[in-house]
């Protein structure tokens, strides 16, 4: 339907318009009846519909009505599958739609900078472009039933110690290369109806009244055209937050947030034009929800099952498979062990906590999936509510595992050591757990471990166990999705979208996590998960990337279309993956860029691009990758833009980020010539570097005087040419004066830097 938004903001009443800009409780937006604007719910969360009849609260302690619970993001990452997680989108938005939600406050897209920080488990990956591209294609699904988003949480929220109040110290190349990146694509790319700033300050500023956010970089440069919501209480300053872009305060204030902007307005701090901007944000999206509505929606929760199983079962990590202990036959006789098999932990605690419509139990999946002739037994071995070690749990648990052939550990983090609210301040699994885990591997040589946590763990058992299933937090049917993994039903495709460290202190943020009072500073820079392992040459437990199949894969004929490209141009990289063992599986093709020699501080590696690729046994299938500037480009803070490097760069191919199989090399010619003022205090090597001024540069610096070694930058390498100019490198204009007796002349110097100057003006024209 066509509305004119501008004809109702007219016949609006100031205190109607005002009152617009705050919600009318916790989860409804506000209506004007009269006007017929009608009045829209939100409502969590990324993985399943959080809709709350009554006694609302935003860390998902009152109930909520049934929906599918998806795994959640650290486990649809994992499955690197965009097409997958856009079916959970779409899922997520008919659910939506039955409920008559208009906007899901989901999915969020901040990088896992700790693997501390509790939420971890509600975030992507501690990648960028993993984290954009599984976000983007979240969005895509959900909104594609006439249901908004709201991209979360923007920006910089990366640790929920302090998270109200603390400040990001982030500096700028950090920012745009790591923390905005991974929403940059997903708004460029998915246009969320809706962003959902974050508690924190960025660089001093919150980021709900952050202008340079809100508006110069999301709706300016970005092209956003949604509305800005608060995160829950995150509004400090009401006037202060409209005025950078915050359209939204949620959840409703009450009168007091409406009642700060009517003032500014009468004193004339605010514009009655920039609330009407704000309205004309507010009115267009909730008319797109109210015009997408669909009568009498429903869904199928059967078939959402299946899917959540699908997807739990893509986005498991096959960690550790030695002597291909997995999959087990149905055969055996298994000890099932472990608390968390009858009380599975599925999903994370706070905002995101759904009620789900079923929930599998792992295990009756496990008695389900093995024949008549097995037999299967299980023993509790710790308890889920304390550390308590209690001996008689574990001595029952070993007898019941000395009589199998094989036992199936169920270990994991309880919900009390990560969630929404807080950090954790070590990666230990309880020690209850740890015990057992030690007392059975000593009497049952065949240990197979199924991990529930949100987040990385130390392993320091890894080598008493023969096989580790990493199972996240997989949604309500993660117990059918385990037992088609161990019994091979399901060949596991999963792999880390995080680093898994052998030890915390190992990580970059460690010793700035959590900060300091209320700053946090991300000294560390663009350094972050894998970009830090490879650079520092630490050997992770599990890298980035990685992950087990019941089968093998190989790769062959890597080629790029060409040789060399310029930055304007995109490049074609293609190769073939074959299947080489018996079983059907899936792999995940992952291509990294690495700036072969670069002037300024890069990653050894960047993940670029990736596919999951579906192979019958020998099959074998071509994929193909595009890459264009962005591919091989660093955020230059003094052009305030993303520039390439002119120079060699390699495209490796790679099963994870620490097992490269093809490499490539292309040289990339950059199209801007990056203009630089010269000046006194200009090195030599600066000038030197700069293809447009060099070769005058050479000529200039020989006329001045042919008699001064210094002045003399020849083409002849001999070893005393070499140390003069790798002296000169780093001397300023104004010393060749300053060294050259008085025959360089101040009137000379200005010169010269006149016409280098000139040339490269020249150049640009
Ligand atoms: C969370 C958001 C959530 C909101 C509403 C906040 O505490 O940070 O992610 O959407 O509550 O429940």
């Amino acid at each position: 339907m066509t509305r004119n938004i501008s004809r109702l903001i007219e016949q609006m009443t100031i205190e109607e318009k005002a009152g617009m800009c705050s919600g009318l409780d916790f989860w409804y937006l506000k209506g004007v009846e009269r006007l017929g604007i009608p009045s829209i719910m939100v409502t969590d969360g990324p993985h399943g519909l959080r809709k709350q009849a009554e006694d609302a609260d935003h860390l998902g302690l009152s109930n909520s009505v049934p929906a599918t619970c998806f795994p959640s993001a650290v486990g649809l990452a994992s499955s690197w599958d965009r097409d997958l997680v856009n079916k959970v989108g779409v899922a997520l938005g008919e659910e939506a739609q039955a409920e008559k939600v208009g906007v899901l406050l989901g999915p969020g897209a901040n990088i896992k900078r700790s693997p501390l920080c509790g939420r971890n488990f509600e975030y992507f990956s501690e990648d960028p472009y993993l984290s954009s591209e599984m976000a983007a294609s979240h969005i895509k699904g959900v909104q594609s039933q006439g249901v908004g988003t709201s991209l979360k949480h923007f920006a910089a929220n990366n640790q929920e110690h302090r998270r109200m109040s603390t400040n990001a110290v982030v500096d700028e190349r950090t920012l745009r290369e790591i923390y905005l990146a991974s929403f940059e694509q997903v708004v460029k790319k998915a246009e969320p109806w809706t962003v959902m700033c974050s508690y924190n300050k960025v660089n001093g500023e919150f980021a709900a009244e952050s202008k340079n956010l809100l508006t110069d970089i999301l709706r300016d440069e970005w092209g956003f055209n949604g509305f800005v919501v608060s995160d829950w209480g995150a509004v400090n300053e009401r006037v202060d937050g409209l005025k950078a872009g915050l359209e939204l305060e949620m959840p409703a204030s009450k009168g007091i947030g409406e009642n700060k902007i009517l003032s500014a307005i009468e004193s004339g701090e605010l514009t009655e034009e920039s609330l009407d901007q704000a309205v004309e944000r507010l009115l267009r999206i909730i008319f797109m929800a109210v015009d997408n509505q669909k009568e009498n929606a429903s869904y199928d929760k059967q078939d959402h099952h299946q899917l959540a199983k699908q997807v739990a079962s893509e986005g498991m990590v096959l960690l550790k498979n030695d002597e291909e202990i997995l999959p087990l036959s149905t055969d055996n006789h298994v000890a099932v062990i472990g608390a968390l098999a009858k009380q599975p932990r599925y999903q994370g605690g706070g905002s995101s906590h759904i009620n789900p419509t079923y929930l599998d139990d792992i295990y009756e999946e496990i008695e389900r999936s093995v024949s008549s002739k097995a037999n299967i037994a299980y023993a509790q071995g710790y308890h889920l509510e304390s550390d308590h070690i209690d001996k008689k749990l574990i001595e029952e648990a070993k007898q019941t595992a000395l009589e199998a052939d094989k036992a199936i550990l169920f270990i994991g983090l309880p919900d009390r050591y990560e969630s929404e609210g807080y950090d954790r301040t070590h990666l230990n699994i309880p020690e209850n757990q740890r015990q057992l885990m030690e007392e059975v591997a000593q009497v049952q040589p065949n240990v197979i471990v199924v991990l529930s946590n949100g987040a990385p763990i130390e392993i320091p058992w890894l080598d008493k166990v023969k096989a580790i299933l990493e199972g996240y937090l997989g949604g309500q049917a993660l117990g059918g999705a385990i037992a088609d993994i161990l019994f091979g039903k399901v060949n596991p495709s999963g792999k880390l979208a995080e680093t898994f460290p052998v030890k915390l202190s190992d990580n970059p943020s460690y010793l700035n996590f959590p900060g300091d009072g209320d700053t946090v500073e991300y000294k560390e820079g663009i350094y972050v998960g894998y970009r830090y392992y490879d650079a520092k040459e630490i050997e992770p437990l599990f890298p980035f990337g990685y992950g087990l199949s019941y089968t093998n894969f190989e790769y062959s004929n890597l080629s790029i279309s060409d040789k060399e490209i310029q930055d304007s141009e995109t490049l074609t990289v293609s190769l073939t993956v074959t299947n080489t063992g018996e079983v059907f599986g899936k792999e995940v093709v992952q291509l990294y860029v690495q700036d072969v020699e670069s002037n300024i501080s890069r990653p050894e590696k960047e993940l670029k691009q990736f596919e999951k690729v579906a192979l019958q046994p020998r099959e074998s299938k071509e994929v193909t990758f595009r890459l264009d500037k962005r591919a091989f480009a660093y955020y230059n803070v003094d052009l305030k833009d993303w520039h390439v490097e002119t120079g060699d760069f390699d495209i490796l191919i790679g099963k994870s980020s620490r097992e490269i199989v093809l490499k490539e090399t292309v040289k990339v010619i950059s199209t801007v010539s990056v203009y630089t003022t010269i000046h006194r205090n200009t090195t030599v090597g600066d000038i030197m570097q700069n293809p447009t001024i060099a070769p005058l540069a050479k000529k200039l610096l020989k006329e001045a005087n042919k008699n001064n070694p210094l002045m003399n930058v020849e083409d002849d390498h001999n070893e005393s040419n070499e140390m003069m100019e790798a002296m000169m490198m780093y001397m300023p204009l104004r010393a060749l004066a300053n060294f050259s007796g008085g025959t360089f002349t101040e009137k000379m110097l200005k010169d010269m830097i006149d016409q280098l100057n000139k040339k490269q003006q020249e150049a640009l024209s």
